[in-house]
């Protein structure tokens, strides 16, 4: 039984592993899990799972937690230590890194430096230190599995062939629930709209990420890193039906794709079980009854994350860190109806813009410029100077 630590549990992506997990009995063992503040649904899982590891955000919780759980109570810890600790301590055979956002950084590290696998969800860590993590990869010779569905594809397209006949990746982008609207009615779509996203069921976050088409800029990002391509050989086709989930094109002309209903237990599945192949009880696809595919060029013009995304990859250095920050801090802000939908990019472009970029070298560099455009990003949205409101 390969042991897990699922790190965002209640989230999406957590409530989706440990489905795999529930229908796949003598497979996998639970040892860790952790989640931010979702107890109700951390404390069923603790009983379907009985971890002997639990990591909240804070030491109130824990002690919540522990309460509720009584005799069956597993050793809960809490904050930057207890989450470390779970990822790098519990035992676990494989890591499945599915907290959003840069918070999932220092776990995944760690979880690497250990010399464990891990199943990498949360794009945010190759976006903010892909360097890093790629070396600490190559240093400890773990595996780092994608579950993010077109580096999935694309893991899955590499199979068997030499990188150096590659031509070039081919990123498929649903378009999001905006694709069509114009660039005067981007700027009145509210944050519900932008929640209801046509093909995936995700969080609130990447959920807006896709709606910008910045989800896709750090999947471009993310792509870089795990693949060990320059920008100019990732490309990005628009796919509204989500069902090529992403493709190489190789040197000799030939495009190999892989294909399926947009759910992303096909691709947390082969995360969990590489080379082996889960049955998983979906729906097929039926290429037949869908009878058209559509492709074509994403417009930068009204979604300008993706350019903003290529820039910051071009420039380097801690500059995707920054990027990436100011993000997180544009679409909280739109989420709380404090920033417009078409001044997220603008929000981020005046912090990469502002922000200096020094070398990704270290942890703390990244940090530093983690923290210091989360600051500026805040501060630029606070000024009435600024117009972002
Ligand atoms: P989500 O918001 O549904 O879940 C996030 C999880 O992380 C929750 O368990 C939450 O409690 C925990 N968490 C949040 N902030 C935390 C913090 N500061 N410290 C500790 N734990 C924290 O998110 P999701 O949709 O499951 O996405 C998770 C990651 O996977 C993201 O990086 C996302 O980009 C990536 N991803 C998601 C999907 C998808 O279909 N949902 C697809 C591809 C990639
Ligand atoms: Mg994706």
């Amino acid at each position: 039984m390969k042991a897990l630590a699922i790190l965002g549990s209640t989230g999406s992506i957590g409530v989706s592993t440990l489905e795999i997990v529930a229908a796949h009995p003598g497979r996998f063992r639970v040892v860790a899990l952790t989640a931010g503040r979702n107890l109700a649904l951390l404390e069923q899982q603790v009983r379907a799972f009985r971890p002997q590891w639990v990591a909240v955000a804070d030491a109130a919780d824990a002690a919540a937690l522990k309460a509720r759980l009584g005799s069956l109570a597993p050793c809960i810890l809490s904050g930057r230590d207890g989450l470390l600790a779970c990822a790098a301590d519990s035992g676990a055979q494989l890591v499945v890194s599915a907290i959003v956002g840069a918070a999932g950084l220092e776990p995944t590290l760690a979880a690497i430096e250990a010399g464990i696998d891990v199943a990498l969800a949360n794009k945010e860590t190759l976006v903010a230190a892909g360097n890093l993590v790629m070396a600490a990869v190559e240093t400890r010779g773990v595996n780092l599995f994608p579950v993010d569905s077109e580096h999935s594809a694309i893991f899955q397209s590499l199979a068997g062939h030499r990188k150096h006949d590659v031509r070039r990746l081919i990123l498929t982008a649903s378009g999001g629930p905006f694709r069509d609207r114009s660039a005067d009615e981007l700027t009145r779509v509210s944050p519900a709209e932008a929640l209801a996203h046509p093909n995936w069921t995700m969080g609130r976050k990447i959920t807006i990420d896709s709606a910008t088409m910045m989800n896709k800029g750090l999947e471009v990002i993310e792509a870089h890193w795990l693949f060990d391509l320059p920008a100019d050989k990732i490309a990005v086709h628009i796919h509204p039906e989500s069902i090529v989930h992403s493709m190489v094109e190789y040197v000799d002309g030939a495009v190999i794709a892989q294909l399926g209903i947009p759910d992303m237990k096909t691709p947390i599945a082969l995360a969990l079980s590489w080379p082996e192949r889960l049955s998983l009880d979906l729906p097929p696809l039926d290429l037949c009854r869908l009878g058209r595919l559509h492709f074509s060029e994403p417009d930068t013009h009204r979604f300008p994350c993706l350019a903003l995304a290529y820039r910051a990859l071009h420039c380097g250095g801690t500059a995707p860190a920054v990027l990436n920050a100011a993000n997180e801090v544009a679409v909280e802000a739109f989420l709380d109806h404090r920033l417009g939908f078409t001044a997220i990019p603008k929000l981020i472009a005046a912090v990469l813009d502002q922000h200096p970029v020094g070398p990704a070298d270290h942890l703390a560099a990244v940090l530093t410029a983690d923290a210091g455009a989360r600051t500026l990003a805040s501060t630029l949205l606070a000024s009435a100077s600024g117009g972002f409101r």
